[in-house]
């Protein structure tokens, strides 16, 4: 096994030297090369700053002249590192690539009738950004979608310019692009569609050849500093077919312009391109610094050619050790983000970048802020997070633009630590190679991940029921048989559909009064108690969407400008007023006190207030991330539990290496008396079933599941016989396991008139209470369904601990009381 590594090393080795005969000369082969070409290229500018006397340019003086003349030969000599013919191409010096992009997004900004704009999702934020000043604009997000468009005759455009932009090389995975669209898109479109080339990805390790310039982009921008390291410079090239497009820029400044008039708002515009677009004094002495880097560089590295094969079969080796490591059980430990269209190895399709992320060997995810800090520590440089590449990472990871909005109002933030949300990494680890990359490098890379995040003795398996000593959980009795949360507090019921599975949460089922409406005037949580037609108030969850939608139903219909509206479920903070606004007369929800956020909308308020005949607002709870921090405050009506469960909540899930513990003593709380509601409530099916036999035996009305605010309802399986229900034997329950999941069960919910309303008709009538109050009454209290909460488990590392979920038709397990004995006991079960 080992001599297999050694053999194979030694081939890599032999390859790399035939491939790449320059790195015979090992002076420059490790660290020591980048310190090398950074020593020179320093050392070659200072001494052409000591030696020469550069002026301001625009000016007669020797000192003047000499740096213009310099300045020009800069600009050739860059042209030419593209193939670029000097009479086709012309380049203007700018800031970075992103302030060449806005040169261009200017130039079209101005033309009279604005400017279509069609960008690919692999594009990096500053391409993105040209979207905001276009007169209409599309998201092209996958390359069929461009191909198909390309094809198009396109009539649509009108008198408008268009134009195209795409990046040479994802700045997320590396991938490249297919430069032919640029032609193709000429040749169809006739002219009427400009294309930008983002190629500062691509160029620092590939070359880009523009000796043909009717296949060229028209424009291309550049961070010159992603090539040469310094100086800080970028640059745009333009196709001096396509500069017209500048006629119409408004602004001009210092050095681009022949004449202005002040009276009268007239201006002559200098001749050459890159005269009329670099504003103000050029960045001189950078533009010498760029002569010196493009000298070493090639010294050093010689061509972009060769960096091309040395970065390409790097990344091929990279690619291929971090692909093949596994965990002791035998799961992948890098989940890569390739592209399906790109080959590591094929430079065409592929630079030299991996971008990945971990996972431990249950399949739960690794947080990058960790991977980070250990990388810090053995000196790699890497970058993690969102990347600048919103759709790349976005489309990577599958997160919908509700939930990066949501996971942004739950504090996240590219770069922090609170990289794991609803069990689905928020970033991603990149990993870059250049020129100056090494073999050892790379190898040393796999090594460290091995090192740290390489799980190499399998996890004990020990099924945690079996310490219980109670029959297997095959035969189960009892099931799910269904699911409902209550998104607007007090207002209807939200059934969750069979076969999704609903995340739950320590503080409830997800969605689950994650709203409220309160009182214009007071503040207060409005409750059905007092307004019955709430029952009539219908929202919904959609997923897919990312909305919240409320309808009206029943004696509601028409009493309303419309009888539907949605609002996202991002918390998405523009849609609130001031969190100050109510600050003294804060949200009260059963006489608590509730930072709640209201919707400023009138329209919101307009079609509840109009529905219910009472001034109020929506408003919603703060949100609660999946770590702590200030925003982890009171959601929903349990205060009491909230304030408990703060110190089990702030661990990050997945983290590694070091996991916490959670220690059943403190995570489970005894057994409490709750005077207000629960995250999760739970019903039998058989009692209700007992309940309404009474209930009808006396002439009176069936009542339903939601009168109760139930959210779980278990039922006998249906293969059990008729006449086996074992109706309010959840008395005697103290723990369920729900799927994978275990809950604990906090005691019984006391009731009151509040289920008498009818969830159909919001008519209030005497049943349940009255035949509850005479079948359920103990010490004076009337008790139906059982106040439940999630319990939080040892084994943080596993999907089912990092994202919780459960489903309609789930197993359902009872434990009572004497099973449990002990804390240990009960870690067995929850481990
Ligand atoms: C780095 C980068 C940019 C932004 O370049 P700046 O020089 O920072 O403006 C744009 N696009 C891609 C693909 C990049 O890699």
């Amino acid at each position: 096994m080992e001599d297999a590594r050694v053999s194979y090393d030694k081939a890599v080795e032999e390859l790399r030297l035939r491939e790449y005969p320059m790195l015979r000369d090992t002076t420059y082969l490790d660290h020591a090369g980048t310190t090398l070409y950074a020593k020179s290229l320093i050392e070659r500018f200072s001494n052409d700053m000591i030696t020469n006397l550069y002026g301001n340019p625009h000016s007669a003086s020797n000192a003047s002249q000499l740096t213009t003349r310099r300045i020009e030969d800069v600009r050739l000599r860059l042209l030419s590192l593209f193939k670029a013919d000097p009479a086709d191409f012309d380049v203007v010096f700018v800031a970075n690539a992103t302030a060449g992009i806005k040169l261009v997004m200017e130039a079209l900004r101005d033309q009279e009738e604005g400017y279509w704009y069609g960008y690919h999702r692999d594009a990096h934020t500053s391409v993105i950004g040209v979207r905001e000043a276009a007169t209409r604009h599309r998201c092209f997000t996958t390359d069929a979608e461009v191909d198909q468009w390309v094809e198009e005759v396109e009539g649509k455009l009108g008198d408008r310019l268009g134009l195209f932009a795409y990046p040479a090389q994802s700045n997320m995975n590396g991938r490249r692009l297919p430069l032919d669209w640029v032609r193709r898109i000429r040749m169809r479109k006739q002219g009427s569609v400009y294309t930008l080339l983002d190629a500062a990805a691509l160029v620092s390790t590939s070359p880009l050849d523009l000796s043909d310039a009717s296949c060229a982009p028209d424009f291309t921008v550049l961070s010159l500093y992603k090539v040469f390291g310094f100086p800080d410079l970028g640059a745009l090239i333009i196709r001096k077919a396509a500069g017209s497009v500048f006629d119409k820029r408004r602004y001009f400044g210092g050095g681009t312009v022949e004449m202005v008039c002040m009276k009268e708002q007239w201006h002559a515009k200098k001749a050459a391109l890159h005269e009329r677009l670099e504003d103000g004094t050029l960045p001189i002495h950078s533009i010498m610094a760029l002569d010196a880097a493009m000298s070493v560089h090639q010294e050093l590295y010689r061509s972009l050619d060769e960096i091309s094969r040395h970065t390409s079969f790097l990344a091929l080796k990279l690619y291929d050790d971090l692909k093949s490591l596994k965990h002791a059980n035998g799961t992948s430990v890098c989940r890569i983000y390739n592209d399906k269209a790109a080959m590591y190895g094929d430079s065409a399709t592929q630079g030299p970048v991996v971008a990945f992320n971990l996972r431990n060997p249950c399949g739960g995810w690794v947080s990058n802020a960790e991977v980070e800090k250990l990388a810090a520590v053995r000196n790699f440089q890497l970058r993690t997070g969102g990347l600048c590449n919103p759709g790349g990472v976005a489309s990577s990871l599958d997160l919908a633009p509700w939930e990066m909005k949501e996971n942004f109002s739950a504090g996240q933030r590219c770069g922090n630590d609170n990289d794991i949300i609803r069990a689905k990494p928020t970033g991603m680890i990149r990993v870059s190679l250049g020129a100056m990359s090494t073999l050892k490098d790379v190898t040393s890379f796999a090594d460290f991940i091995c090192e740290f995040f390489v799980e190499d003795t399998p996890p004990p398996l020990t099924p945690p029921v079996v310490s219980l000593g109670t029959e297997p959980p095959t035969h189960s009795r009892l099931h799910v048989q269904s699911l409902a949360v209550y998104p607007i507090k007090s207002c209807g019921a939200f059934s969750v559909p069979p076969g999704v599975a609903w995340e739950v949460r320590r503080e409830g089922l997800a969605w689950d009064r994650e709203w409220c409406l309160v009182h214009q005037g007071t503040g207060v949580a409005l409750s059905q108690k007092r307004y019955s037609k709430m029952a009539l108030i219908r929202p919904s969850i959609d997923l897919e969407e990312g909305v919240l939608r409320v309808q009206l139903t029943g004696i509601l219909r028409d009493t309303t400008f419309a009888n539907e509206i949605s609002v996202p479920l991002s918390a998405d903070p523009r849609l609130f007023t001031e969190e100050s606004m109510y600050k003294d007369t804060s949200a009260q929800v059963c006489g608590d006190q509730i930072q709640a956020k209201t919707y400023r909308s009138s329209r919101i308020s307009d079609f509840f207030s109009q529905a219910l005949g009472v001034a109020c607002h929506l408003a919603r709870f703060p949100a609660v991330g999946n770590g702590s921090g200030p925003l982890a405050c009171a959601r929903h009506s349990k205060p009491h539990l909230q304030k408990k469960d703060m110190s089990s909540r702030t661990r990050i899930p997945g983290a590694f290496p070091e996991t916490i513990p959670a220690m059943p003593g403190t995570t489970v709380s005894k057994p409490i008396l709750l005077s207000n509601e629960s995250p999760i409530l739970t019903i039998s099916r058989s009692s209700l079933n007992r309940l309404n036999e009474l209930i009808k035996a006396e002439g009176g009305k069936a009542a339903q599941a939601e009168v109760f605010r139930a959210n779980i309802v278990v039922a006998e399986n249906p293969h059990y016989p008729p006449g086996a229900e074992q109706p309010y034997a959840e008395d005697d329950w103290r723990y369920l396991q729900i799927g994978q999941q275990y809950f604990e069960l906090l005691g019984p919910c006391r009731r009151c008139q509040m289920i008498c309303v009818d969830q159909q008709t919001a008519e209030r009538n005497q049943e349940p209470f009255v035949t509850l109050s005479k079948t359920r009454r103990f010490d004076g209290r009337v008790h139906f369904g059982e106040h439940t909460s999630l319990l939080a488990r040892d084994d943080l590392q596993s999907p089912s601990a990092q994202n919780p979920t459960i489903m309609v038709g789930d197993n359902v397990r009872t434990y009572f009381d004497e099973e449990i004995h002990d804390d240990d006991t009960l870690r067995a079960l929850v481990s």
